[in-house]
């Protein structure tokens, strides 16, 4: 059934008529620090069931829990009151960061496919506080996206993505951090980043001294099972190149270019620098740039016939977060090389 998805700015309208949503079960999309998330009542089989249908997303891909600042999230989750988590929480949340705890199995089940444990976020922008506050429920809510295609940062990009599957998109603005909170396991003896983020290994082990990386692995194994997925692929075609590739990089774009097609360029200062008066979309010079414009640049650059890229300077931790999903929207790209 085809309905007209309303989008409005954060008001006390719009987050009564939000909550009213969210009440009968109905999506609601609304920005956070990283991206738009596409809320659900943690509760409601049915409001989950409607998450999975309109994302496409896999039936075993786990949703994350998101509560306001205030929140008791011993009413979902066991917390060692005592443990490193407690001080993880208190360094780095409300922020860019999910903790996967073990669940006390208060949510619906078709949210933790199966798991014991379950990950809650608290956002830090004030447009998802506002929104979590007047709700004041469990939100499951994953990036609002098609499944694969990606993530959003706008209320457009929601827009383009899910015009007349949700009722309502909450409207804040770009999202600044740009890409999906650091997703972290706190149930073992130390903590283990299950997915990169802008909270980096670095960063936690100067709280708690310790902090390790999971093997990002394809097996049905996988400890955080989105990442088995491919993600954030553009619509148009892409080329990625070595970065000392830069004639192959621009003899395409010539030749696309001769053929009456549009073809941009998507690269970090260093390059873009060597593309002259060529189209260019610019990531920017620093990690925490490039990760606040990746995902809105992709969605700009899918506007053209193909988006020609080179592959980034992994120079530091915060680099191998954006990278991770850079690489992930070009894969398509090395694969066929
Ligand atoms: P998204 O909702 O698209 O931001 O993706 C959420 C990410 O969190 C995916 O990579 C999930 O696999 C991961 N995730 C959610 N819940 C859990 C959990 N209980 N244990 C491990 N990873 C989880
Ligand atoms: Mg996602």
């Amino acid at each position: 059934m085809f309905m007209d998805t309303l989008v409005k700015k954060i008001t006390p309208e719009s987050l009564a008529l939000a909550k009213r949503l969210i009440e009968e079960e109905q999506l609601v999309a609304f920005p956070t620090e990283t991206v738009y998330g596409l809320g659900a009542l943690a509760t409601s089989e049915i409001a989950i069931k409607r998450v999975y249908e309109v994302k496409g997303r896999p039936s075993d891909n786990p949703l994350i829990v998101h509560v306001h600042k205030d929140y008791d999230i011993s009413k979902l989750v066991e917390v060692n009151e005592n443990g490193y988590a407690k001080k993880i929480a208190k360094a780095f949340t409300p922020g860019p960061l999910t903790m996967v705890y073990k669940s006390k199995k208060r949510v619906a089940s078709s949210l933790s496919c199966g798991l014991e444990t379950l990950a809650i976020r608290v956002p830090q922008s004030k447009e998802a506080q506002e929104f979590l506050t007047f709700v004041n429920q469990p939100i499951a809510a994953p990036s609002a996206n098609i499944s694969k295609h990606i993530s959003p940062v706008t209320a457009q990009h929601v827009y383009q993505d899910f015009n007349g599957a949700i009722p309502l998109i909450l409207d804040g603005g770009r999202c600044q951090g740009g890409i999906e909170s650091t997703v972290l396991d706190v149930t073992g003896e130390v903590p283990v980043i299950l997915r990169k983020g802008l909270i980096t290994a670095e960063m936690i082990k100067q709280v708690v001294g310790a902090c390790e990386y999971a093997e990002e692995t394809v097996t049905q194994k996988a400890k955080s099972p989105g990442m088995k997925y491919s993600h954030y692929t553009p619509n148009c075609s892409t080329a990625l190149f070595e970065r000392n590739e830069i004639e192959k990089g621009v003899a395409l774009y010539e030749e696309l270019e001769g053929k009456g097609k549009k073809a941009v360029f998507l690269v970090d200062e260093e390059i873009a620098l060597l593309l002259g008066s060529r189209r260019i979309l610019h990531l920017g010079a620093t990690g925490e740039q490039m990760a606040s414009n990746l995902y809105d640049l992709l969605h700009e650059g899918e506007k053209y016939d193909c988006i020609i890229t080179f592959k980034l300077n992994l120079n530091s931790e915060l680099m191998l977060s954006v990278n991770n999903r850079f690489s992930k929207a070009f894969f398509k790209a090395e694969n066929k090389k």
